[in-house]
């Protein structure tokens, strides 16, 4: 697998020593400048990158050394959600170094959650991890980097994703292993079929054949076409996301009521995260178990969603990373919540990342990286749908000497 090849925005950084670029306005000129552009020539792939960066490597040499590179995820499909539709999604490939080895993190920023390259960049390269001399200080590592700046929630799952991979792998074990998780309590994994017209749908249906579940977007007024068009060439369970698409409570419930006679499973997002009173009125009156998403972002928001949500679905990009995910995890079960693991379109490393924690969830929805054509990375499997970890170092991404 290539990286971009038609991107020349096949950057590489090394941040910025303590202080150096901030407050300066931070222009998409300035951030070319400041990364440099590298030729295409010559470069075969990721390492190839990461290697080359080395040349910018952190005079001290002691601490952690922090690298990026913007990279564009193709989707295999035009993705529409009740919001939305896109055929690209922005991401950040990031590595953490620390005496010869290597973690790999990612970040992935559908446009509608408010970050973006520029963003992401700018954050990055604020970060002074060379100031840590032991990666296992993990607690106070990712407590800086979410003190630098406020929001930049996948840019710091970043961090916190690359530095995991780098402490799993120091460790000699994988993250899953390290939490006390059986890897083979990790559930099936959804496959996402998107808002679309019915032959695409049945075309994306047939594609998801291997799935024992399908998670459907609904939110638009074919919601009922969307679920009698699958129904009609599978009678695999569903669960649905809104993604906040309904906003009547009354015809909320009637439609949670239909879609249970058709084997939906649970109805995630289906009102506004504003309509807090009505949502926890749909939940109390539910036949199917409802999940918070958008709703439900950080920490504070699993106490939030107690009494309003049947549940929560964690995801890396939301919460900041694995850090902030377990607690969430351990706290929703404390509450009596459901969990789900879900993720954006995003690569192997972040979605394997995120399987570390699925033996614990009640459901998962890792299928991101099925949904791009260009995933650099190899890492968790879905086998006879299954979510099936690998029992490798880290979060079990592939080396990358085997993707090239
Ligand atoms: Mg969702």
């Amino acid at each position: 697998m290539n990286l971009n090849k038609k991107d020349n925005l096949r950057t590489l950084h090394t941040p910025s020593p303590v202080g150096e670029g901030r407050g300066e306005a931070f222009s998409r000129r300035n951030f070319i400048r400041t990364v440099g552009i590298v030729g295409v020539a010559g470069l075969s792939g990721i390492e190839t990158v990461f290697a080359a960066s080395k040349k910018g490597k952190n005079s001290s040499g002691k601490g952690l050394q922090l690298r990026f590179i913007p990279y564009e995820l193709q989707l295999r499909h035009t993705f529409t959600i009740a919001s939305n539709s896109r055929k690209t999604t922005p991401d950040v490939l990031t590595c953490i170094e620390f005496e010869g080895m290597t973690g790999y993190g990612e970040a992935s920023m559908p446009p509608y959650l408010g970050e973006s390259i520029e963003t992401a960049s700018k954050f990055l390269s604020s970060l002074n991890l060379g100031q840590f001399k032991d990666p296992f200080q993990m607690e106070d590592i990712l407590r800086y980097a979410d003190s630098v700046m406020p929001g930049n929630c996948a840019a710091k799952a970043a961090v916190d994703i690359a530095l995991h991979d780098l402490v799993g792998k120091i460790m000699g074990q994988p993250w899953y292993k390290i939490w006390g998780f059986d890897p083979d309590d990790a559930p099936n994994t959804s496959f996402t079929i998107g808002i679309d017209n019915p032959e695409v749908v049945k075309q994306k249906v047939t594609e998801a054949a291997p799935y024992k579940m399908l998670k459907v977007k609904l939110g638009q007024k074919t919601d009922r076409e969307m679920i009698e068009t699958i129904r009609s060439v599978t009678n695999v369970p569903i669960c649905v996301d809104v993604n906040q698409g309904w906003t009547d409570k009354q015809m909320a419930l009637d439609m949670i009521h239909w879609l249970k006679e058709k084997g939906v499973v649970f109805v995630e997002q289906p009102m506004p995260k504003t309509a807090i009173d009505d949502m926890a009125w749909l939940t109390e009156n539910s036949p199917l178990p409802t999940m918070g998403d958008e709703s439900v972002q950080r920490l504070p928001d699993v106490i939030k969603a107690k009494g309003v949500y049947s549940g929560i679905n964690i995801k890396l990009m939301k919460c900041t990373g694995m850090r902030e995910a377990h607690e969430m995890l351990v706290l929703a079960k404390s509450l009596d919540l459901k969990v789900m693991i879900g993720c954006m379109t995003e690569t192997s490393c972040a979605v394997s990342a995120a399987a570390q924690l699925s033996p614990k969830a009640d459901w998962a929805d890792l299928d991101g990286n099925l949904l791009i054509s260009n995933d650099p990375y190899s890492g968790m499997k879905i086998v006879d749908g299954k979510v099936t970890l690998i029992d490798q170092p880290g979060i079990g991404i592939g080396s990358m000497q085997k993707i090239f």
